[in-house]
């Protein structure tokens, strides 16, 4: 049997939209800019900018439609000036990545990803998160690759400080999540890369975390945002690309994403961002395999970024527990995890976590405001 590895390509800098037309030249002279309002709001005249003095012409920015449905997808795709375009490039966060990707697919031309926040990888993956009209999740879709994506960094640095927060959060798990549930299995080729790759994912943060956010808050493109939005965007997008192939592997989460799952089944828990509650689930897996000191690492970061490090953080209670697990139980991290996992074991590490937690901030009291 033969497959395809399909990698990102990508350019990153303050004024890396310059390089737009060098990379258009192989697919035509034509573009449509699809993308969400604040985020063309807030490139357009760097993207006008960058493609001035070339043959690229853009024939229009159209908005995505909020959020990526098959119905925002379709009405771009019947919509005669997306038709006439050469090329897509598709401008804002995961939602309006996803659906340039879905339109791109299956209308078969190429597309650039230019995404405006580091809060997920969706400008590299192979992978749309497709939903209802009513909001709810819908189904996955996997479409190809983007031909190459562009990250201005002085756009990221213009973007909204809690989604670099949470995408900080939710790239902490990609190396502990990936190591821990490939480790039972003898890896082949794809996977075994991945999982090699995913170890580049946790030290930029701890080293470059807090130092990204203090310059995404000053609105300055600095070498630590440079470093962060490269581990949310593309390390994590690489490792996520090898560590999928349903149904033979699934490495690319795990328990943390399990704690995730279950908080959304909490009384408080949908008031929390994903990547927030995944930095506390790093910490319960990290105690669940009894990495003591590197869960003593992560616990002092959380607590430095305003990441929870118990559950009275997210204002979830340990009588939520079971409700947790319940629902936790139903999701593909469940399903692939490492076949020693329990229930139980689940739970108890949550506890644990929850006791280690609340003894640390014991130790750390915040100074009075
Ligand atoms: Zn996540």
């Amino acid at each position: 049997m033969s497959y395809s590895v399909c990698l990102p390509n990508y350019t990153i800098g303050p004024d890396c939209y310059r390089e737009i037309p060098y990379f258009a030249r192989y697919y035509g002279k034509k573009t449509v800019v699809i993308g969400g309002k604040t985020a063309m709001a807030k490139s357009r005249s760097a993207l006008l900018e960058g493609i001035a003095g070339s043959d690229l012409e853009i024939l229009d920015f159209l908005w995505y439609g909020g959020d990526s449905t098959y119905e925002n997808g379709d009405a771009l795709i019947a919509n005669p000036t997306v038709q006439q375009a050469d090329l897509i490039l598709g401008v804002g966060g995961g939602r309006a990545c996803d659906t340039c990707k879905y339109v791109a697919d299956k209308m078969d031309k190429p597309l650039f990803t230019i995404p405006t926040v580091a809060s997920n990888c969706a400008a590299v993956t192979a992978i749309c998160v497709i939903y209802n009209p009513d909001g709810s999740f819908r189904e996955y879709y996997y479409p190809k690759l983007a031909e190459h994506t562009f990250i201005n960094t002085a756009v990221i640095a213009d973007s909204p400080y809690e989604l670099l927060w949470a995408g900080i959060g939710d790239a902490l798990s990609k190396e502990f999540e990936a190591v821990f549930s490939s480790a039972p299995d003898a890896l082949s080729h794809t996977p075994l890369m991945g999982v090699k790759l995913s170890e580049v994912c946790t030290e930029p943060l701890l080293d470059y975390g807090a130092e990204a956010l203090r310059a995404c808050r000053d609105k300055q493109a600095t070498r630590a945002l440079e470093q962060v939005t490269l581990d949310i965007i593309i390390s994590t997008g690489l490792v996520s690309n090898m560590t999928t192939q349903i149904p033979n592997y699934y490495y690319n989460a795990s328990l943390a994403h399990c704690v995730y799952y279950g908080a959304t089944v909490t009384r408080r828990g949908h008031s929390h961002r994903h990547g927030e509650i995944v930095a506390l689930g790093v910490l319960c897996l990290l105690t669940y395999e009894g990495k003591r000191e590197m869960r003593d690492r992560v616990m002092a970061f959380n607590a430095e970024m305003g990441f929870p490090v118990c559950f009275d953080d997210l204002d979830i209670g340990e009588d939520e527990f079971d409700a947790m697990a319940d629902k936790a139980m139903t999701s593909t991290e469940w399903e692939y995890r490492p076949k020693d996992v329990t229930r139980e074991k689940f739970i108890q590490c949550m506890k644990d976590q929850n006791t280690a937690g609340r003894a640390y901030k014991a130790a750390h009291p915040k100074p009075e405001q």
